[in-house]
């Protein structure tokens, strides 16, 4: 059965006194609240040895917002997945949409980043996602496939099943502007009918599909209510333990 997870991004934000801070609020309201969805954060790199040692039990997972392609060697300023494994990470963001437009990230690299994090038991949080011109021109669920297979179509079944998705729309990412639930589920069911078809039905019911994209907790019920909706990749509202814990009660009844 496919996971129902709710992650937090917190981008190039937070000094590490913030950090430590909002780590600690969050191992307080774990340990003091039963949830009906994994819970996980992106802190910034400098911050995972600290997140690590914080949940220690994994009640939170950690995971970077990005990592190399490659294994090791003259990448300044990058980390690669061996590093990652040898903290005990969980895994990594891949191919978000910051990294994709400023840092010029292709599919071509998010498949050889996530074949890097499977090879090293870390898992992946693939993301892909639209513009607001492919999607007024219509071609979102176009955009959305070949991204997918693109960066993902090269694994095993076996492989695949470790991937976390996140359907980030590019119009929807800090925006304040959501897809409404009825566009996310669209996509959502896209992507798996799309893994269904390569890798069968079984297979597909398997891979958690996240959304993301000014997820508050206003919305967060609603969205997180859809069928092939599993949780979220959480940007702004990751920040403040009140507006995210309020995002993890979304999968309350
Ligand atoms: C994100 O960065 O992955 C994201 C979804 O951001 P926000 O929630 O701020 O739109």
């Amino acid at each position: 059965m496919r996971k129902n997870i709710v992650a937090g991004n917190w981008k190039m934000n937070k000094n590490v006194i913030d950090a430590q801070q909002l780590m600690a609020q969050l191992l307080e309201y774990k340990k003091e609240n039963a949830t009906n969805c994994e819970v996980w954060i992106a802190p910034p790199a400098l911050y995972l040895m600290m997140a690590r040692d914080i949940f220690e039990n994994n009640e939170v997972g950690v995971f970077s917002q990005d990592m190399s392609e490659f294994a090791a060697g003259a990448y300044t300023g990058e980390i690669s997945a061996d590093m990652l494994q040898s903290i005990e990470a969980d895994g990594s963001i891949i191919g978000h949409s910051e990294r994709r437009q400023y840092h010029g990230e292709t599919d071509a690299a998010c498949n050889k980043k996530v074949k890097a994090a499977l090879d090293k038991g870390l898992i992946p949080v693939y993301c892909n996602g639209e513009t607001l011109e492919q999607r007024k021109s219509g071609k979102h669920l176009e955009v959305v496939k070949a991204q997918t297979e693109e960066a993902l179509f090269t694994l095993s079944a076996e492989e695949i099943k470790k991937v976390v998705i996140a359907y980030e729309p590019v119009w929807a990412i800090g925006t304040g502007e959501t897809a409404t639930p009825e566009q996310a589920q669209e996509i959502h069911a896209h992507i798996r009918s799309l893994i269904a078809a390569k890798y069968g039905q079984e297979v597909a019911d398997e891979i958690s599909i996240l959304y993301g994209g000014s997820v508050k907790p206003d919305n967060a019920k609603e969205i997180f209510s859809q069928p092939d909706i599993d949780g979220g990749l959480i940007g702004g509202a990751a920040l403040k333990i009140e507006d995210f814990s309020k995002i993890i009660e979304g999968f309350n009844n």
